[in-house]
């Protein structure tokens, strides 16, 4: 642990993160309820976040209806359209290290891999203008005389829910997304991260977005959250954020038919074969529990290893994770930050019990990094299960928390992967060729990474099976879900009619 942490609250936070609807930030009323926006590295509070109301989340949505069903931006020419999102992209390129400075203010994840998130932020707007720039669409000339072709037509204004473990990479890649296709959003990230997706979404505005398209309110979820998935004005919703969140928000959306896209949560298993390079298998299981301080969706949470080599890994592993530089988030050689605030660290701190109680042996951690408080610091923490029907592989954590489990066959491995209500992504360490095409086949999980530790292909489609969500995000998956299918039929030559209802009829 690097001293001094909770004596380093850097400058350049705004006082108060307020909603942004119609292009300009709302003013604040007297009356209304602010909530305390905390660095978790030291537990202050840094700025204060005024909750967006049922009428404030209304005037959103309004105004997104208005951009959207009054244009231009849904009647826009899509060049135009493509020169805008490439100019958010070159305007939030040049404020990088504005952003990520704010977004470790406010997450308190190491600013070495909140670098990699801002830059993934910017791409996200030059792939979605791309992929609405070469969107095609279908024509059928089989019946004689008639040409039907199918167009895609913007679906309309999108309710955006964010969580708080990645606020910048993960709301920009639903605005994107959503506005590429010409669509229009209300954006609601989490009450905890509200800082840096505040300012990209004011950054955006200053080169050409017209007002409308893109707006934002903050609250809770139970209230702005909630106010934002029920209004009658929203066409579709995208969530980003746990499993029961997600139930309750479909439930809502359901109730009015709204279609909804969900990434939900995950246990993945990292599986680590007796023939993987167990070098490569160990940075990659390090890396998979421990990025982004454990608070990640497709963390590898339960690690698989076989029997035969599982003495010598895990040691190796306990001791690697003895070593993680904890610290001062913003420092660049910081590897593991604070957690994103203290009720999360409870819980998370909670599972140590758990583990405990399932009969699980704690390996390494298992405390709060007391000489850091009041920062919400835990030690990185490993157990080992004596079986998958316990409560550390069942349920998600969220956190610096790596559960081991031990199998002996791939058949076994593959059956404890899937014996979980989560399918997002499964990782496997391993030199054999079969070993990969089985994994790849029989695991029931969305994502399969082989001997690599998470690489997100945006080209593809992501997204979980099960409980890990519903549909995928990715380039001809997000057009499919940001898009509607127009079927238009046109005669070639005027075809014959039964004229009902004349007198000369035979
Ligand atoms: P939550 O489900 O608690 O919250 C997600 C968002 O939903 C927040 O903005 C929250 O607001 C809001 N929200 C909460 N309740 C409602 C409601 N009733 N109506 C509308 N909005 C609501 O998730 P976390 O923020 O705790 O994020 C962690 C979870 O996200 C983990 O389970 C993780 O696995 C998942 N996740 C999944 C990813 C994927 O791609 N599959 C990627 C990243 C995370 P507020 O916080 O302000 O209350």
């Amino acid at each position: 642990m690097s001293p001094n942490a909770a004596d380093r609250v850097p400058l350049g936070c705004p006082d108060r993160v307020v909603s942004i609807i119609d292009g300009r930030p709302v003013a604040v009323s007297r009356d209304g309820r602010d909530l305390p926006v905390v660095y978790p590295a030291s537990g202050e509070t840094i700025s204060l976040l005024r909750e967006a109301d049922e009428a404030e989340v209304s005037s959103a949505v309004a105004a997104a209806r208005a951009a959207f069903d009054q244009g231009p931006w849904s009647r826009m020419d899509v060049n135009q359209r493509k020169d805008i999102l490439y100019a958010i992209r070159d305007r939030l390129r040049g404020h990088a290290e504005e952003l990520a400075h704010l977004e470790v203010l406010n997450t308190g994840i190491p600013i070495s891999h909140v670098q990699g998130q801002v830059q993934r932020m910017t791409r996200n707007f030059e792939f979605f203008a791309e992929v609405a720039s070469t969107l095609s669409g279908e024509t059928y000339t089989q019946t004689s005389g008639y040409l039907t072709y199918v167009t895609r037509e913007p679906k309309g204004v999108a309710a955006l829910i964010s969580p708080w473990n990645a606020p910048l990479a993960l709301s920009s890649m639903r605005i994107a997304a959503c506005i590429a296709f010409g669509n229009t959003c209300v954006l609601k990230p989490s009450e905890y991260t509200p800082v840096a997706v505040a300012r990209m979404v004011e950054l955006m505005h200053e080169c050409g977005l017209p007002p409308g398209v893109v707006n934002l309110v903050n609250g809770r979820g139970a209230v702005t959250g909630a106010a934002l998935v029920a209004h009658p004005g929203i066409d579709m919703v995208g969530f980003t954020g746990g499993t029961a969140t997600g139930r309750a928000i479909m439930q809502a959306a359901g109730a009015k038919l709204k279609p909804c896209i969900l990434e939900l949560g995950g246990k993945s298993a990292s599986i680590i074969d007796c023939g993987a390079d167990l070098d490569r298998a160990l940075d990659g299981a390090l890396l998979g529990i421990f990025s982004n301080n454990g608070q990640q969706c497709l963390a590898g949470s339960r690690i698989l290893v076989h029997r035969a080599v599982a003495e010598r890994f895990i040691a190796r592993f306990v001791e690697r994770t003895r070593n993680l530089r904890i610290g001062d988030p913003m420092d660049p050689g910081t590897e593991i930050g604070p957690l994103a605030y203290e009720a999360h660290l409870e819980r998370v701190l909670s599972y140590v019990d758990v583990a405990r109680a399932d009969g699980a042996r704690l390996l390494v951690g298992g405390r709060r990094v007391e000489e850091a408080r009041p920062g919400y610091y835990m030690q990185p923490t490993a157990v080992l299960a004596p079986s998958n029907g316990t409560r550390v592989c069942q349920e998600e954590i969220f956190g610096p928390f790596a559960t081991f489990l031990l199998y002996d066959s791939l058949d076994e491995a593959i059956r404890i992967a899937n014996d979980s209500p989560f399918g997002l992504v499964c990782y496997l360490w391993s030199g054999d060729l079969q070993a990969a095409m089985r994994v790849s086949r029989d695991v029931r999980a969305g994502t399969v990474w082989i001997n690599t530790p998470m690489m997100r292909e945006l080209r593809a489609p992501f997204g979980g099976f099960k409980q890990s969500g519903v549909g995928r995000d990715g380039a001809s998956s997000s057009a499919e879900f940001f898009t509607e299918l127009k079927t238009t039929t046109i005669p070639v030559d005027p075809p014959a009619l039964r004229r009902l209802g004349r007198d000369d009829r035979e």
